[in-house]
């Protein structure tokens, strides 16, 4: 059967390649074009930017988001073996894509990309949420990239874009939602992959904000929203203890109750709060 692109099909590829999936690099491939070229429309303007992808695979993605008409795509894939079918849509799409082999939590592949760049990515479980932590975080603001379009584990995009008093509602809300809008865009089943993960997954869309919400030092207020999230349930004069002198003084300043949880908490509220912790 032709596939969109007059690439073979992915199931094709995965066989004359053997890429039998390895747990290990949370290899849940996605075979059906149509899929993964829903997800890469939801990615913005692809004609006029570079895009980087972590994890091809098999090219799946990739694929899709040559086919939608990106300018160029960088892609970082650890596994060796992946690298010859990844040869074979670079040589299709006129060398519009670029393969960097290795481990993309040691690869910098800013020297491949010219801006605006978008980071689309169905990601490794194992290093998504340390990659989206890196990408949240800079020490300066804009970041190299406009928009991110990242599927992960549905519980994580929930805790990406959860509001207060939700279960969900923690570090990677306000890291997140301090600096850009952040929205699930699509939820993905189990059986959609192969082979098929134990959970549903979510493909979340951020786009970077010009300037963060709220006036805020990154550094300070990722301390002080870790330290208060990492004992959710106390109160925050006990949990932010030895945060600062005079903590509840400063809680008051920032309109905030010192015998309040952390999940009470908004985001206007925690950066004022580390403002003032900052002093
Ligand atoms: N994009 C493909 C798709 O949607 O079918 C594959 C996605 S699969 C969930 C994750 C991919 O990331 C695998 O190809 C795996 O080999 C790769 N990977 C795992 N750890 C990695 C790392 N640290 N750096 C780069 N790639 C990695």
């Amino acid at each position: 059967m032709a596939s969109i692109d007059g690439l073979p099909p992915l199931r094709e590829v995965i066989n004359t390649h053997e890429l039998f999936a390895k747990k290990a690099l949370g290899q849940n491939f996605l075979l059906d074009l149509n899929l993964t070229s829903k997800i890469a429309r939801q990615a913005g303007d692809l004609a006029n930017s570079d895009v980087l992808e972590v994890g091809p695979g098999p090219g799946g993605l990739t694929r899709a988001l040559l086919h939608e008409g990106a300018r160029r795509v960088v892609a970082i894939e650890q596994d060796e073996r992946c690298l010859p079918a990844l040869a074979e849509v670079s040589a299709h799409y006129g060398d519009k894509l670029e393969v960097l082999q290795g481990d993309a939590l040691k690869i910098d592949p800013l020297a491949h990309l010219s801006a605006p760049i978008r980071i689309v990515s169905n990601l490794p479980y194992n290093v998504g949420t340390e990659l989206l932590t890196r990408w949240l975080s800079p020490p300066e603001w804009p970041p190299f990239w406009q928009s991110l379009t990242l599927m992960f584990q549905k519980e994580v995009a929930q805790r990406i874009v959860a509001q207060p008093r939700t279960k969900a509602y923690g570090r990677l809300s306000i890291l997140a939602q301090w600096r850009c809008e952040a929205r699930i865009v699509m939820e993905i089943p189990p059986a959609a992959f192969t082979p098929p993960p134990k959970v549903t997954s979510a493909v979340v869309h951020l786009e970077r904000l010009d300037q963060p919400r709220f006036q805020a030092d990154a550094k300070t207020l990722s301390r002080v929203v870790a330290q208060a999230f990492n004992q959710r349930r106390k109160m925050l004069r006990a949990s932010l203890k030895g945060i600062a002198p005079d903590l509840e003084d400063r809680l008051l300043a920032a309109d905030i109750k010192p015998t309040q949880r952390a999940e009470e908490i908004g985001l206007e509220q925690f950066c004022k709060l580390s403002e003032l912790i900052g002093k």
